[in-house]
């Protein structure tokens, strides 16, 4: 039996990324397999069972198909499997820029330090509220990102708060997106504007462009 470092794979493809300060630019996305979280508007809850077991070269040699410098690792919740850390140091090692999607429920700090964090701060109204680790909030690098996806006028003035309590602003990146199906984005445009808030919105670019089937 081999020993080589393997992961579960729910998918991995080719898209312009939707989201972060890399929105718009052509990455590979390498989705790994489970989350120990239930967010209510969950958009990849096909990747919370199933999936197939990839060495960490096979997901290598794939990403290496495509012509792009741009890796993101996402999930479901990508650190809940413990080969995820060697992955992304793997990628790093090759020069991708990489960045990483996590729920902000499982430790950042073991994480290669050239990878983009994206640390998404569950907000009330994704029903996870109480599993944030809040201890990453000290793991932040210049080069982090925290998201707050705004269900309503109740999260984002749950989201203000969290930024003063933990003394976010200047410290890294903080994103707002409006939940797809729950939230008026250009309410909560209007917000930010009223607010003089320092955060960037910013609206699901894979969404409007196909509709968030898989594989885009
Ligand atoms: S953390 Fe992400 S993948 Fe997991 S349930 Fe929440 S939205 Fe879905």
């Amino acid at each position: 039996m081999s020993d080589t470092p393997r992961l579960r794979i729910t998918e991995i493809f080719f898209s312009l990324q939707g989201e972060s300060t890399l929105v718009g630019y052509p990455t590979v996305f390498v989705r790994l397999t489970g989350c120990p979280l239930r967010c209510g508007y969950c958009d990849t809850a096909y990747a919370f069972q199933g999936g197939e077991w990839m060495s960490l070269d096979a997901i290598l040699e794939q990403v290496s198909g495509h012509r792009t410098r741009y890796v993101t690792v996402t999930g479901g919740e990508p650190l809940a499997q413990k080969n995820c850390l060697p992955l992304l140091q793997r990628l790093c090692d090759a020069g991708y820029q990489v960045s990483l999607e996590t729920s902000g429920a499982l430790d950042i700090s073991a994480t290669d330090a050239r990878v983009i964090r994206i640390v998404d701060l569950k907000t009330p109204g994704s029903g996870e509220v109480e599993r944030n680790l809040y201890q990453n909030m000290g793991h932040l690098q210049a080069h982090d990102q925290v998201k707050f996806v705004i269900c309503s006028r109740a999260d984002y003035e749950w989201a203000k708060e969290k930024i003063e309590e933990h003394d976010l602003t200047g410290r890294c990146e903080l994103l707002f997106s409006p939940s797809h199906d729950q939230q008026n984005a250009t309410e909560l445009a209007d917000w930010i504007l009223q607010d003089q808030l320092p955060v960037r919105m910013q609206l699901q670019l894979h969404k409007y462009l196909w509709d968030n089937k898989p594989g885009h």
